[in-house]
């Protein structure tokens, strides 16, 4: 059984806690590893060594701190089948997306390289007599990141590159469920030249987040997971005063028009509901046909697609999809599978009962597609995370448009059709902070920015993006005069612009 550890100082570090959590291969159902869940005073030590290594860290200048995350690109492609193999192993997904995990992050990375220029501050010469203004960008000095499990590679690299670009250190607290990316990461960053101490990863569960959101040396905490955590974190952390934005869960629906391709509007379904067994943040959990006329066409097309999606081991060359992350995950799917069957939804492919042979111990649930799921169902209301796609039969646009609306969450939506008015309308009146246009998970390039709306959200700034270097840095403005002759007496008046 492999023992996994902290980096802390540039060194793997034991856990002291005296706890530690199974981390599974979700293909098997094995306990592969196990790893120490911090307590508050090994979080302590590694934010003493964050804050003992910053300063020097803010003070190098901001090209050679990008010359850093260049490095760490070339080692990333360097080490990709190495990071996809781990990543697949601890979270189920195929090598494929484990390796588009691994892009989407490094993506943010190859987006920092822009940091001397995104943390330019702003200049006016001449504001008044002698007086010159100016503002600059400053590290906030010490981040932390608390990361879900269903993106090891990409969220991470999200939060610490931006961060570490912008001068701070940052404390990284993982998912439990698959760590061992994330400490892979930590030593690419170290062999790419960063010094000890900048890169932190603390494991842990609450104990550990806790004492993040406690810790007075810790200016800024991110968090990525499900809305009630989201929640906690937010208000915890801000009621210590702490700058925070959360990243919450999802429920995104895609609205299919009368006009759309229904062959390419299926086959999006079928991609955006059931990639990574439906565990991500952007997946299409609910489709939306605009008429029953519609409904029927699409799930006619849909059905034999869903049902002749392969399910695998990641070992297995032609898999779509692997195993849910735990058992408790593949539980919660089947209650609530069960939920919708009960409640009088149309189980149209039915994936419940699914085993696969020599992997019956894996959490492996099969792909469903339900029709006439109404608003009021659980697998309506709630964030299934799973290989379940739910069709909700809208006889107008403007029905399907108040569907997306009214739903509490508002991470990504999508429209298919071939009429510019209508997705025009639908993009401009929508309440949902990522839309795609025939385009079925609207994850933005790394340029521009990541975040939702509504409960999907807590805070303001996005990830990744300009926001983030306006997140982990503070701005400082200066006003400087340097009068030339006579000299003014005092002024008692506030002072404006004449
Ligand atoms: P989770 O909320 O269970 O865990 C996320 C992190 O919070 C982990 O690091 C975990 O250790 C920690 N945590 C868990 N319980 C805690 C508690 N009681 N107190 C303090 N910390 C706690 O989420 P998950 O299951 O790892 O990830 C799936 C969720 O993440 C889904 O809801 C998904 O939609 C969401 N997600 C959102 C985005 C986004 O950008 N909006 C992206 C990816 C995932």
């Amino acid at each position: 059984m492999q023992q996994l550890w902290h980096f802390i100082d540039g060194k793997r570090v034991e856990g002291t806690s005296g706890r530690s959590a199974d981390v599974y291969n979700p293909a098997t159902g094995e306990v592969q590893a196990q790893v120490p869940l911090a307590n508050a005073a090994e979080l302590d030590k590694a934010v003493a060594g964050a804050v003992a290594a910053q300063p020097e860290w803010a003070a190098t200048n901001p090209q050679r701190r990008a010359r850093v995350l260049m490095e760490f690109i070339r080692l990333l492609h360097r080490d990709m089948d190495k990071l996809a193999e781990a990543l697949s192993r601890e979270h189920g997904k195929t090598i494929p997306d484990a390796k588009g995990d691994v892009i989407r992050g490094l993506e943010v990375a190859e987006f920092c390289l822009g940091a001397p220029h995104l943390l330019k501050g702003e200049y006016t010469d001449g504001a008044g007599p002698g007086i010159d203004m100016y503002s600059m960008r400053q590290p906030v000095g010490i981040a932390a990141g608390i990361t879900p499990f269903n993106f090891p590679a990409m969220i991470p690299m999200w939060k610490f590159c931006p961060a570490i670009a912008a001068g701070n250190a940052f404390i990284l607290k993982p998912s439990e469920r698959d760590p061992s990316v994330p400490l892979m990461l930590a030593e690419l960053m170290q062999e790419a030249g960063l010094p000890d101490g900048i890169l932190q990863v603390v494991n842990g569960d609450k104990e550990a987040v806790d004492a993040i959101l406690d810790h007075e040396a810790i200016s800024a905490v991110g968090f990525v997971g499900s809305t009630p955590i989201a929640a906690y974190i937010y208000e915890r952390g801000c009621a210590n005063g702490k700058r925070v934005q959360c990243f919450g869960g999802a429920k995104n629906h895609m609205i299919i028009m009368p006009d759309a391709d229904m062959e390419q509007a299926a086959d999006a379904l079928v991609g955006a509901g059931f990639g990574a067994a439906g565990e991500r943040c952007m997946a299409i959990s609910v489709a939306v046909p605009v008429g029953d006329e519609t409904a029927d066409r699409l799930i006619e097309k849909l059905a034999p697609k869903v049902e002749a999606l392969k399910i695998g081991p990641y070992t297995s060359d032609d898999a779509d999809f692997g195993p849910l992350v735990t058992s408790e995950a593949k539980r919660r799917v089947e209650g609530l599978v069960q939920s919708g069957v009960d409640a009088g939804a149309k189980l149209v492919v039915d994936g419940r009962g699914f085993s696969m042979q020599g992997y019956e111990d894996g959490f492996f649930h099969g792909a469903c597609l339900f029709d006439h799921v109404t608003p009021d169902m659980d697998i309506y209301t709630q964030e299934i995370f799973g290989p379940v796609l739910s069709t909700v039969r809208a006889q107008s646009y403007e029905e399907a448009l108040k569907l997306a609306m009214d739903h509490e969450y508002g991470n990504g939506t999508a429209i298919f059709t071939r009429d510019g008015d209508a997705a025009r309308d639908f993009a401009a009146r929508v309440n949902v902070g990522m839309v795609g246009i025939n385009v079925p998970i609207p994850v933005p390039l790394a340029y521009h920015t990541f975040g939702g709306w509504k409960k999907s959200v807590f805070g303001d700034l996005n990830q990744h993006g300009p926001d983030a270097f306006r997140f982990y840095t503070k701005t400082k403005t200066v006003t400087a005069r340097w009068p030339s002759g006579i000299k003014d007496g005092a002024e008692f008046v506030i002072p404006t612009m004449k």
